[in-house]
Formats: C-alpha cells, sequence, structure tokens
C-alpha cells in the first residue's frame, strides 16, 4: 500500500462521513463495514501526567494537552461490535448515545477490549447489570491473566465478573469476529491489544487503544508516555511500531473524531493527520 493510496482512504471517509446531529458521534462509511466513534468523555490531560523515557524534559510550556475518551462501533455484515466501552455511567455516555443512534444495546454481538483500564470496560454496566446482554466480551489472555494478579487493578472485576459467562479469552494472530484481527502491542498493559480491520484488498483501519493519551505531546515527541503505562521502554516501542504503519488509526484518546493517520515525515519524525470535516 502507497501513502498515496492511504490518503486516497482517507479521501474516501472524507466524503461520505455523516455527522450526526448530537455531539460527540461521527460515522465513517466504507465499502464493507461503518465505523462510528462515540466520545464517551471529554478530557484534557495535565501535562505533569507525562516524562520521557530519555529523562528529557517537556518540550512545551503548555500546561494541558488536548484528549479525549472515545470508543468505536463496528457495523459489518448485519452485524455490530463495539471496541471498548468507555466509562461507566457516573462520567460515561455510552448508552445515550447509543439511544441517538436508535441502537438497542442488546443488538451488539460482541465487544473486544483493548485492555482492562476503567475507562474501557466501565460502559460494560448500566445500574450493575449487563450493559450488554447479548455480547461476548473478547479479552486477550495476556491482558486478563496478569490483570487477575494485579490488586492495583483488582477492582475492575466489578465490570467483568456480569459477563464470567460471556468472557470469551484469545490468543493473538487469529481472526476474530468481524474480521478484527487482535495484535498485542504492549506497554500501557502487559496484554493491551490492537485491533486490526481489513477496508478493502489493500487498506487497513488500526484500532489502537491506548497507544498514545496525547496527540499533540506524544505524535512528535513519542519517547513521553503517560503515568498510566505500565513498563513505559515497552509502550514506547509498541508506539513506534504503530506510527510505522500505513494505516487508518483509531485511537481510544486522540481527539474527537479520532481518526487519523500518523506518518513518519523523517528519521524520528512523525507528521499527525487528523480527519476533519
Ligand atoms: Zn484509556
Amino acid at each position: 500500500m502507497t501513502s498515496n493510496k492511504l490518503t486516497g482512504t482517507l479521501l474516501a471517509c472524507l466524503c461520505s462521513a455523516v455527522s450526526f446531529a448530537a455531539d460527540g458521534i461521527m460515522q465513517f462509511s466504507f465499502p464493507e463495514c461503518i465505523i462510528t466513534c462515540i466520545q464517551d468523555t471529554p478530557v484534557r490531560h495535565q501535562a505533569s501526567l507525562f516524562a520521557s523515557v530519555k529523562g528529557t524534559p517537556l518540550p512545551t510550556k503548555q500546561d494541558s494537552f488536548l484528549s479525549s475518551i472515545n470508543l468505536f462501533l463496528l457495523e459489518k455484515n448485519g452485524e455490530r461490535f463495539l471496541i471498548d466501552a468507555g466509562n461507566d455511567q457516573r462520567r460515561g455516555s455510552l448508552k445515550g448515545k447509543l439511544e441517538t443512534l436508535k441502537i438497542e444495546p442488546s443488538t451488539i454481538k460482541a465487544v473486544f477490549i483493548t485492555h482492562i483500564h476503567p475507562d474501557h470496560v466501565g460502559g460494560l454496566l448500566w445500574n450493575n447489570a449487563p450493559l450488554f446482554p447479548n455480547a461476548t466480551i473478547y479479552i486477550a489472555r495476556d491482558e486478563y491473566e496478569p490483570w487477575q494478579k494485579d490488586t492495583r487493578r483488582a477492582a475492575l472485576a466489578t465490570y467483568l465478573k456480569p459477563y464470567q459467562n460471556k468472557l470469551q479469552l484469545f490468543d493473538f494472530g487469529n481472526p476474530l469476529p468481524g474480521g478484527l484481527i487482535p495484535i498485542k502491542k504492549a506497554g500501557h498493559t502487559p496484554g493491551h491489544t490492537v485491533y486490526k480491520l481489513a477496508l478493502s484488498a489493500t487498506d487497513i483501519a488500526i484500532f489502537v487503544g491506548d497507544i498514545l493519551h496525547a496527540v499533540e505531546l506524544q505524535v512528535p515527541h513519542p519517547d513521553f508516555c503517560a503515568r498510566y503505562d505500565s513498563t513505559p521502554a515497552e509502550a514506547v516501542k509498541s508506539r513506534l511500531e504503530i506510527y510505522g504503519e500505513k494505516a487508518l488509526l483509531f485511537g481510544a484518546h486522540f481527539p474527537f473524531p479520532a481518526c487519523a493517520t500518523i506518518t513518519p515525515a523523517g528519521t524520528g519524525i512523525y507528521t499527525y493527520v487528523p480527519f476533519a470535516k
């Protein structure tokens, strides 16, 4: 795939994207699927959250960076899937946004989790019961098993326990429903997962989860990690691998509508090209 092709895909998005009346919902139509970005929670991150693995000082005087908490609805072959579920009902807005989209939560067939953090699994419940009663919850075994031993994340069992009969742990590499291919990009958490999706014979999308938290800082300076990254050096490696991908990226913490390319613009230099209406 050439970068021209990629630009072509992005432009195709530009032509077919539909903005809904409600804030925080943007739909991208492709020949074989529709991807809807749902902004769960608007966020700015304090600059003090970030540190460089190289020990270099913050390269800007900005005291905060634009971010967002997003999740994605994938509609393909008449089936509906979510990639992540956002925050719980105290902060998140998933249930209301699905109502705006006229989508019954019971029609969601599966939820693919990038990693077990509250802003990704919290929205699985509504009033302590599964919001998605018919969904299988897919989580990488390499994420789930370390999580079970991580006492700092033990409270998040609240969100997964009601789905214990619907949990599907998977190993990396094999395609999942919807044609999503899970790939391990660890560092944010031990089994942090990105999901690749073929958009056509040549173009791909990747749901990149928490590969970064502040585009403004971490695209030009990939060595900066949020303190949420469990193993920062590994997070930087995973981040750079994603920056090298010729793909349309959908980020859990990209500024809304969270669809962009990140392309090399010289040795160690990257450019963030967001979708813009
Ligand atoms: Zn997150």
